[in-house]
């Protein structure tokens, strides 16, 4: 069984960036750049499929500027066995992301596409199920438990969901797509030996053109604003000051 894994590079998490003067965008310039988190945990459970020996080949695919080889280099060095970058300058949104992993999907005949929950960029969290719909595969989003098993020379796949009540578990065939949550596992550490040994291994670079994805996008942001700043905390000595305070200020 052959693993599509989506990972992005993204705008370190922790970065402290700026809404530009203009209000257009962030800037992001000189931010450090990583693998998006849920893509780390995507890449993990994918790995540790291949090390059951449910998984024969783990593919790690990245869109994206030319530098997102990084990722792919890291992912390779976490046991991803290919990785296939489709570089582009387009500002990429979910559903271009999505179209590009069915042209890829349709090359590579993956039983399963395990994409993060959402890019900590864009916080989305539309491009595994928009892959799910025009593949027409069945998909679980938000997994925080993924177990496979083979069944009448298929897999059927038993995924427990992250949902805002608890969890739900769901049973499907594959091929399918998942989306990892933060609860699937803890991403491992890479030795810097492998990380050296990964940047020897052959990249595999489709350009969209091949693919004959149109990369156009769908949506115009029109402006961009910082959160409002919290208000400092105060300690209250009761409740009837709590409340007090609350009234004061309308919330109650
Ligand atoms: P989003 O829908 O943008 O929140 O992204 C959800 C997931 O789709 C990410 O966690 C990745 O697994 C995948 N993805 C999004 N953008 C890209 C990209 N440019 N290249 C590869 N995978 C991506």
């Amino acid at each position: 069984m052959k693993i599509l894994v989506a990972v992005k590079r993204v705008v370190d998490p922790d970065a402290r960036v700026r809404v530009r003067a203009d209000g257009s965008a962030l800037d992001v310039s000189g931010a450090q750049r990583v693998m998006n988190p849920f893509d780390e945990i995507a890449l993990e459970e994918a790995v540790h499929l291949k090390e059951k020996g449910l998984a024969t080949e783990v593919i790690a695919v990245s869109a994206g500027e030319p530098e997102s080889q990084e990722i792919l280099r890291t992912a390779l060095a976490r046991g991803a066995d290919r990785a296939v970058l489709i570089p582009t300058a387009a500002a990429l949104q979910p559903l271009a992301v999505a179209k590009l992993l069915r042209a890829v999907c349709e090359r590579e005949s993956p039983q399963l596409v395990v994409c993060g929950k959402q890019a900590t960029d864009d916080d989305a969290a539309q491009t595994g199920p928009m892959l799910a719909a025009m593949l027409g595969w069945p998909q679980a989003a938000f997994a925080s438990e993924l177990s496979i098993e083979a069944q009448g020379g298929g897999y059927r796949a038993t995924v427990v969901r992250e949902v805002d009540e608890g969890s739900e578990t769901v049973e499907l065939p594959l091929p399918a797509v998942v989306t990892a949550g933060l609860r699937l596992n803890e991403a491992r550490f890479t030795s810097l030996a492998k990380l050296v040994k990964a940047r020897k291994m052959p990249l595999e670079i489709l350009a969209p053109e091949v693919l004959g994805v149109d990369l156009g996008s769908r949506l115009e942001t029109l402006s961009v604003i910082e959160a409002p700043r919290r208000e400092p905390g105060v300690r209250v000595k009761s409740v009837a000051e709590l409340v007090r305070i609350l009234k004061e200020r309308g919330v109650v």
